[in-house]
């Protein structure tokens, strides 16, 4: 059976994620979305939070399972048997991070972990997390980038009022 492995913060997952997830799940047997634990970035949403978005948002794949994990990427690999990370690729600019981190996965397994790279999907390839939060956080419209009840939670973070929240451009007062 051929599992991977597609680790992030997921703070919060947006559909650039989603469309990785979905076009992983239709490639491998299974694959598991490890949501970090320890990040260099304090996350808006705690782990619990994070993990519970993503299972209802993959709720329809049946092939696709949520976990968090603490410490290397690595590590859980070895202790899951697991051999091949997915990672996602926007711009050029992802591209150098990914390259380094990929190289250092492979070198620190002994070449028992590979990194697949997923282009984005062009509509996509704009989003990310940070750029939905600083959307949501001046009550802007996200509903092109989350799935509704995740815009909702980064309203409600923010302070807004869900009901109201982001409205579209052309609804502005
Ligand atoms: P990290 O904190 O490890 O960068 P993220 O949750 O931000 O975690 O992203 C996880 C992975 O998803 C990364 O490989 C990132 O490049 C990829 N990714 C994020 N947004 C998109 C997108 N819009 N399209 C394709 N890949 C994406």
């Amino acid at each position: 059976m051929k599992t991977a492995v597609y680790p992030g913060s997921f703070d919060p997952v947006t559909y650039g994620h989603l469309d990785i997830i979905k076009r992983a799940s239709q490639m491998f047997d299974e694959v598991i979305v490890a949501v970090m634990v320890n990040s260099a970035k304090t996350p808006l949403f705690s782990l619990d939070e994070r993990v519970k978005m993503l299972r209802e948002s993959v709720k329809d794949l049946g092939n696709v399972r949520i976990e968090s994990f603490g410490g290397l990427l690595i590590d859980y690999c070895g202790k899951n048997d697991i051999h091949i990370v997915i990672r996602g690729l926007r711009a050029i600019t992802d591209f150098e991070y990914e390259l380094q981190i990929a190289q250092t996965n492979k070198e620190l397994s002994h070449n028992k972990v590979d990194t697949v790279f997923l282009t984005t999907s062009l509509e996509y390839s704009y989003l990310s997390s940070s750029v939905v939060k600083e959307i949501a956080s001046y009550n802007g419209d996200i509903t092109p980038c989350v799935p509704e009840f995740i815009a909702n939670s980064l309203y409600e973070k923010y302070g807004f009022n869900k009901e109201i929240g982001g409205r579209p451009y052309d609804q502005q007062d």
